[in-house]
């Protein structure tokens, strides 16, 4: 083992989902690849646990995510578990104090609401120096509530050192989207508003609400993964070149094009609807609001569509369509880019008659480009050919790289403070015309494309 400084990880939320499917399992993944990582964790949430019971977790979790020994007999051995209030000043206080370690990461897997008073109660009572917080989505409900977060945790600690947690793309699947349009003469010269002509963004989901109710007939659509995922792809789908993919530039390119980007006509760009009766894949499905848990009085939406005007020289009259939905027939997660029809075809060839267009895979990353060339049998026509290629995978799971991003202490592709905020101030538009019920509820049978007429490609 190399001597990396021990970082304790205390988890906050520890009996939760969250941890349990995904963070814990995270930790294995990480130490699978990175055996010399020298790391505690400590777990503390409401609920009494027992040693052996938060023993049990860790060990499977470790286990599923592939972690051998050495590194999880270490990870098991000063491992431990503290029942107690987050929210306690005092509780919070011995908690932090019980904790020797040279660094410190608090990671929230709370509930938003409990994640904010916790972070007053760290106000009051100070944390040990060097200390990252690592707050998971959703950051704030509104743009007000993101600004007062935002000033309350960075007088608890500086901008640098809060990760606000966005796993939606990796760091293979970001640096992948800058190789393919920095990295090459052909993207870049074509990429803007002379070249293309609309850009979409998808994220159809097969799954249902699985259990989540709680938590998502809250949210919908549109806040879970538009106003936190998808606005980030976009912004780096749209942003100008970069120098380096250092921290610096790409978040200031990220925040640079959030800035310029409003939905114009919220009743007009936006559309939402929600899952009826249906079956995916052979598997029945109930209707959305016969889910369990889920209040039909709430109108919350399980997929969601808007259309984004990014005001600036590159991008001016080119929309932006951000699209996710749930319990749909097929996964989809990719970007789809329309290229311009060419300026003009020579005449006498004919046949012209699909768009061009780049399709960006993620998970797995990969990309076809469908370009119009002569057709094989008679060479006056024209038809398309796709060129499809692959694009290099991450080793480790989508919060592996989320933990070995906050513990090297690379904030890369954290959501800085100010874009936290943007993306709040883009959706907040439509929210109020949803709120208003200006724009009419859609529906769609369980396991379709979406609600009827919603084309996309
Ligand atoms: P859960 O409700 O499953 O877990 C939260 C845990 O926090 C519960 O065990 C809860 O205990 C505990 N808790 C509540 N109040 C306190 C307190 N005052 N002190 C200590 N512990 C407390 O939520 P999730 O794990 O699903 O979500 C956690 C966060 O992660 C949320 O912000 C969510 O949006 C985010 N997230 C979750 C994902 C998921 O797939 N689950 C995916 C991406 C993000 P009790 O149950 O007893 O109240």
């Amino acid at each position: 083992m190399t001597s990396q400084p021990a970082t304790t990880l205390l988890i906050l939320g520890a009996s939760g989902d969250l941890t349990r499917r995904l963070l814990l399992p995270g930790i294995g993944t990480l130490l699978a690849s990175q055996p010399e990582r020298r790391l505690q964790v400590v777990g503390a949430d409401l609920r009494e646990l027992d040693a052996d019971d938060w023993h049990g977790r860790v060990r499977d979790a470790l286990a599923e995510g592939g972690a051998g020994a050495p590194a999880a007999d270490a990870v098991l051995a000063t491992t431990r578990y503290a029942a107690g209030d987050a929210t306690d000043d005092e509780a919070l206080r011995a908690l932090l104090a019980s904790i020797p370690c040279d660094r410190l990461v608090i990671y929230f897997a709370l509930p938003p609401h409990v994640t904010e008073l916790v972070c007053a109660a760290l106000e009051r009572i100070g944390v040990p120096g060097g200390t990252i917080l690592a707050i998971e989505k959703p950051f704030g409900d509104s743009l007000a509530t993101a600004r007062e977060l935002n000033a309350l945790v960075t007088r608890i600690v500086p901008e640098e050192r809060v990760f606000r947690i966005d796993h939606m793309l990796g760091l293979h699947t970001v640096l992948n989207l800058i190789g393919l349009r920095f990295a090459n003469r052909l993207m870049e010269p074509v990429w803007d508003r002379d070249g293309i002509e609309r850009v979409e963004v998808l994220y159809d989901e097969t799954v249902t609400l699985e259990d989540r109710a709680g938590y998502y007939d809250r949210n919908g659509a549109l806040r879970d993964m538009i106003q936190s995922h998808l606005l980030q792809i976009m912004a780096m789908l749209a942003m100008e070149p970069i120098a380096s993919v250092g921290e610096r530039d790409l978040r200031d390119a990220v925040g640079q094009v959030l800035r310029a980007a409003r939905v114009v006509d919220p009743v007009r760009d936006s559309r939402r609807g929600r899952y009826a009766a249906g079956d995916i894949d052979g598997r029945a499905v109930p209707d959305y609001t016969a889910e369990q848990g889920v209040d039909p009085a709430r109108g919350t939406e399980t997929i969601a569509e808007i259309e984004v005007a990014i005001d600036n020289q590159r991008w001016a009259g080119v929309p932006f369509v951000l699209r996710s939905g749930k319990s749909l027939g097929e996964v989809r997660k990719r970007a789809v880019i329309h290229w311009r029809a060419p300026a003009h075809v020579p005449s006498g060839m004919h046949g012209r008659d699909t768009p061009d267009k780049l399709v960006i895979d993620f998970k797995p990353d990969g990309f076809e480009l469908h370009l119009t060339t002569n057709g094989k049998g008679d060479p006056f026509t024209l038809e398309q050919t796709v060129l499809r290629g692959e694009l290099g995978g991450a080793h480790l799971l989508p919060y592996g790289e989320v933990l070995a991003s906050i513990l090297d202490g690379d904030p890369r592709l954290a959501v800085r403070g100010d874009a936290a905020e943007e993306c709040w101030r883009i959706v907040e538009p439509v929210l109020e015309a949803w709120r208003r019920d200006d724009v009419p509820m859609a529906s769609y049978p369980a396991g379709s494309t979406g609600p009827e007429g919603w084309a996309t490609s």
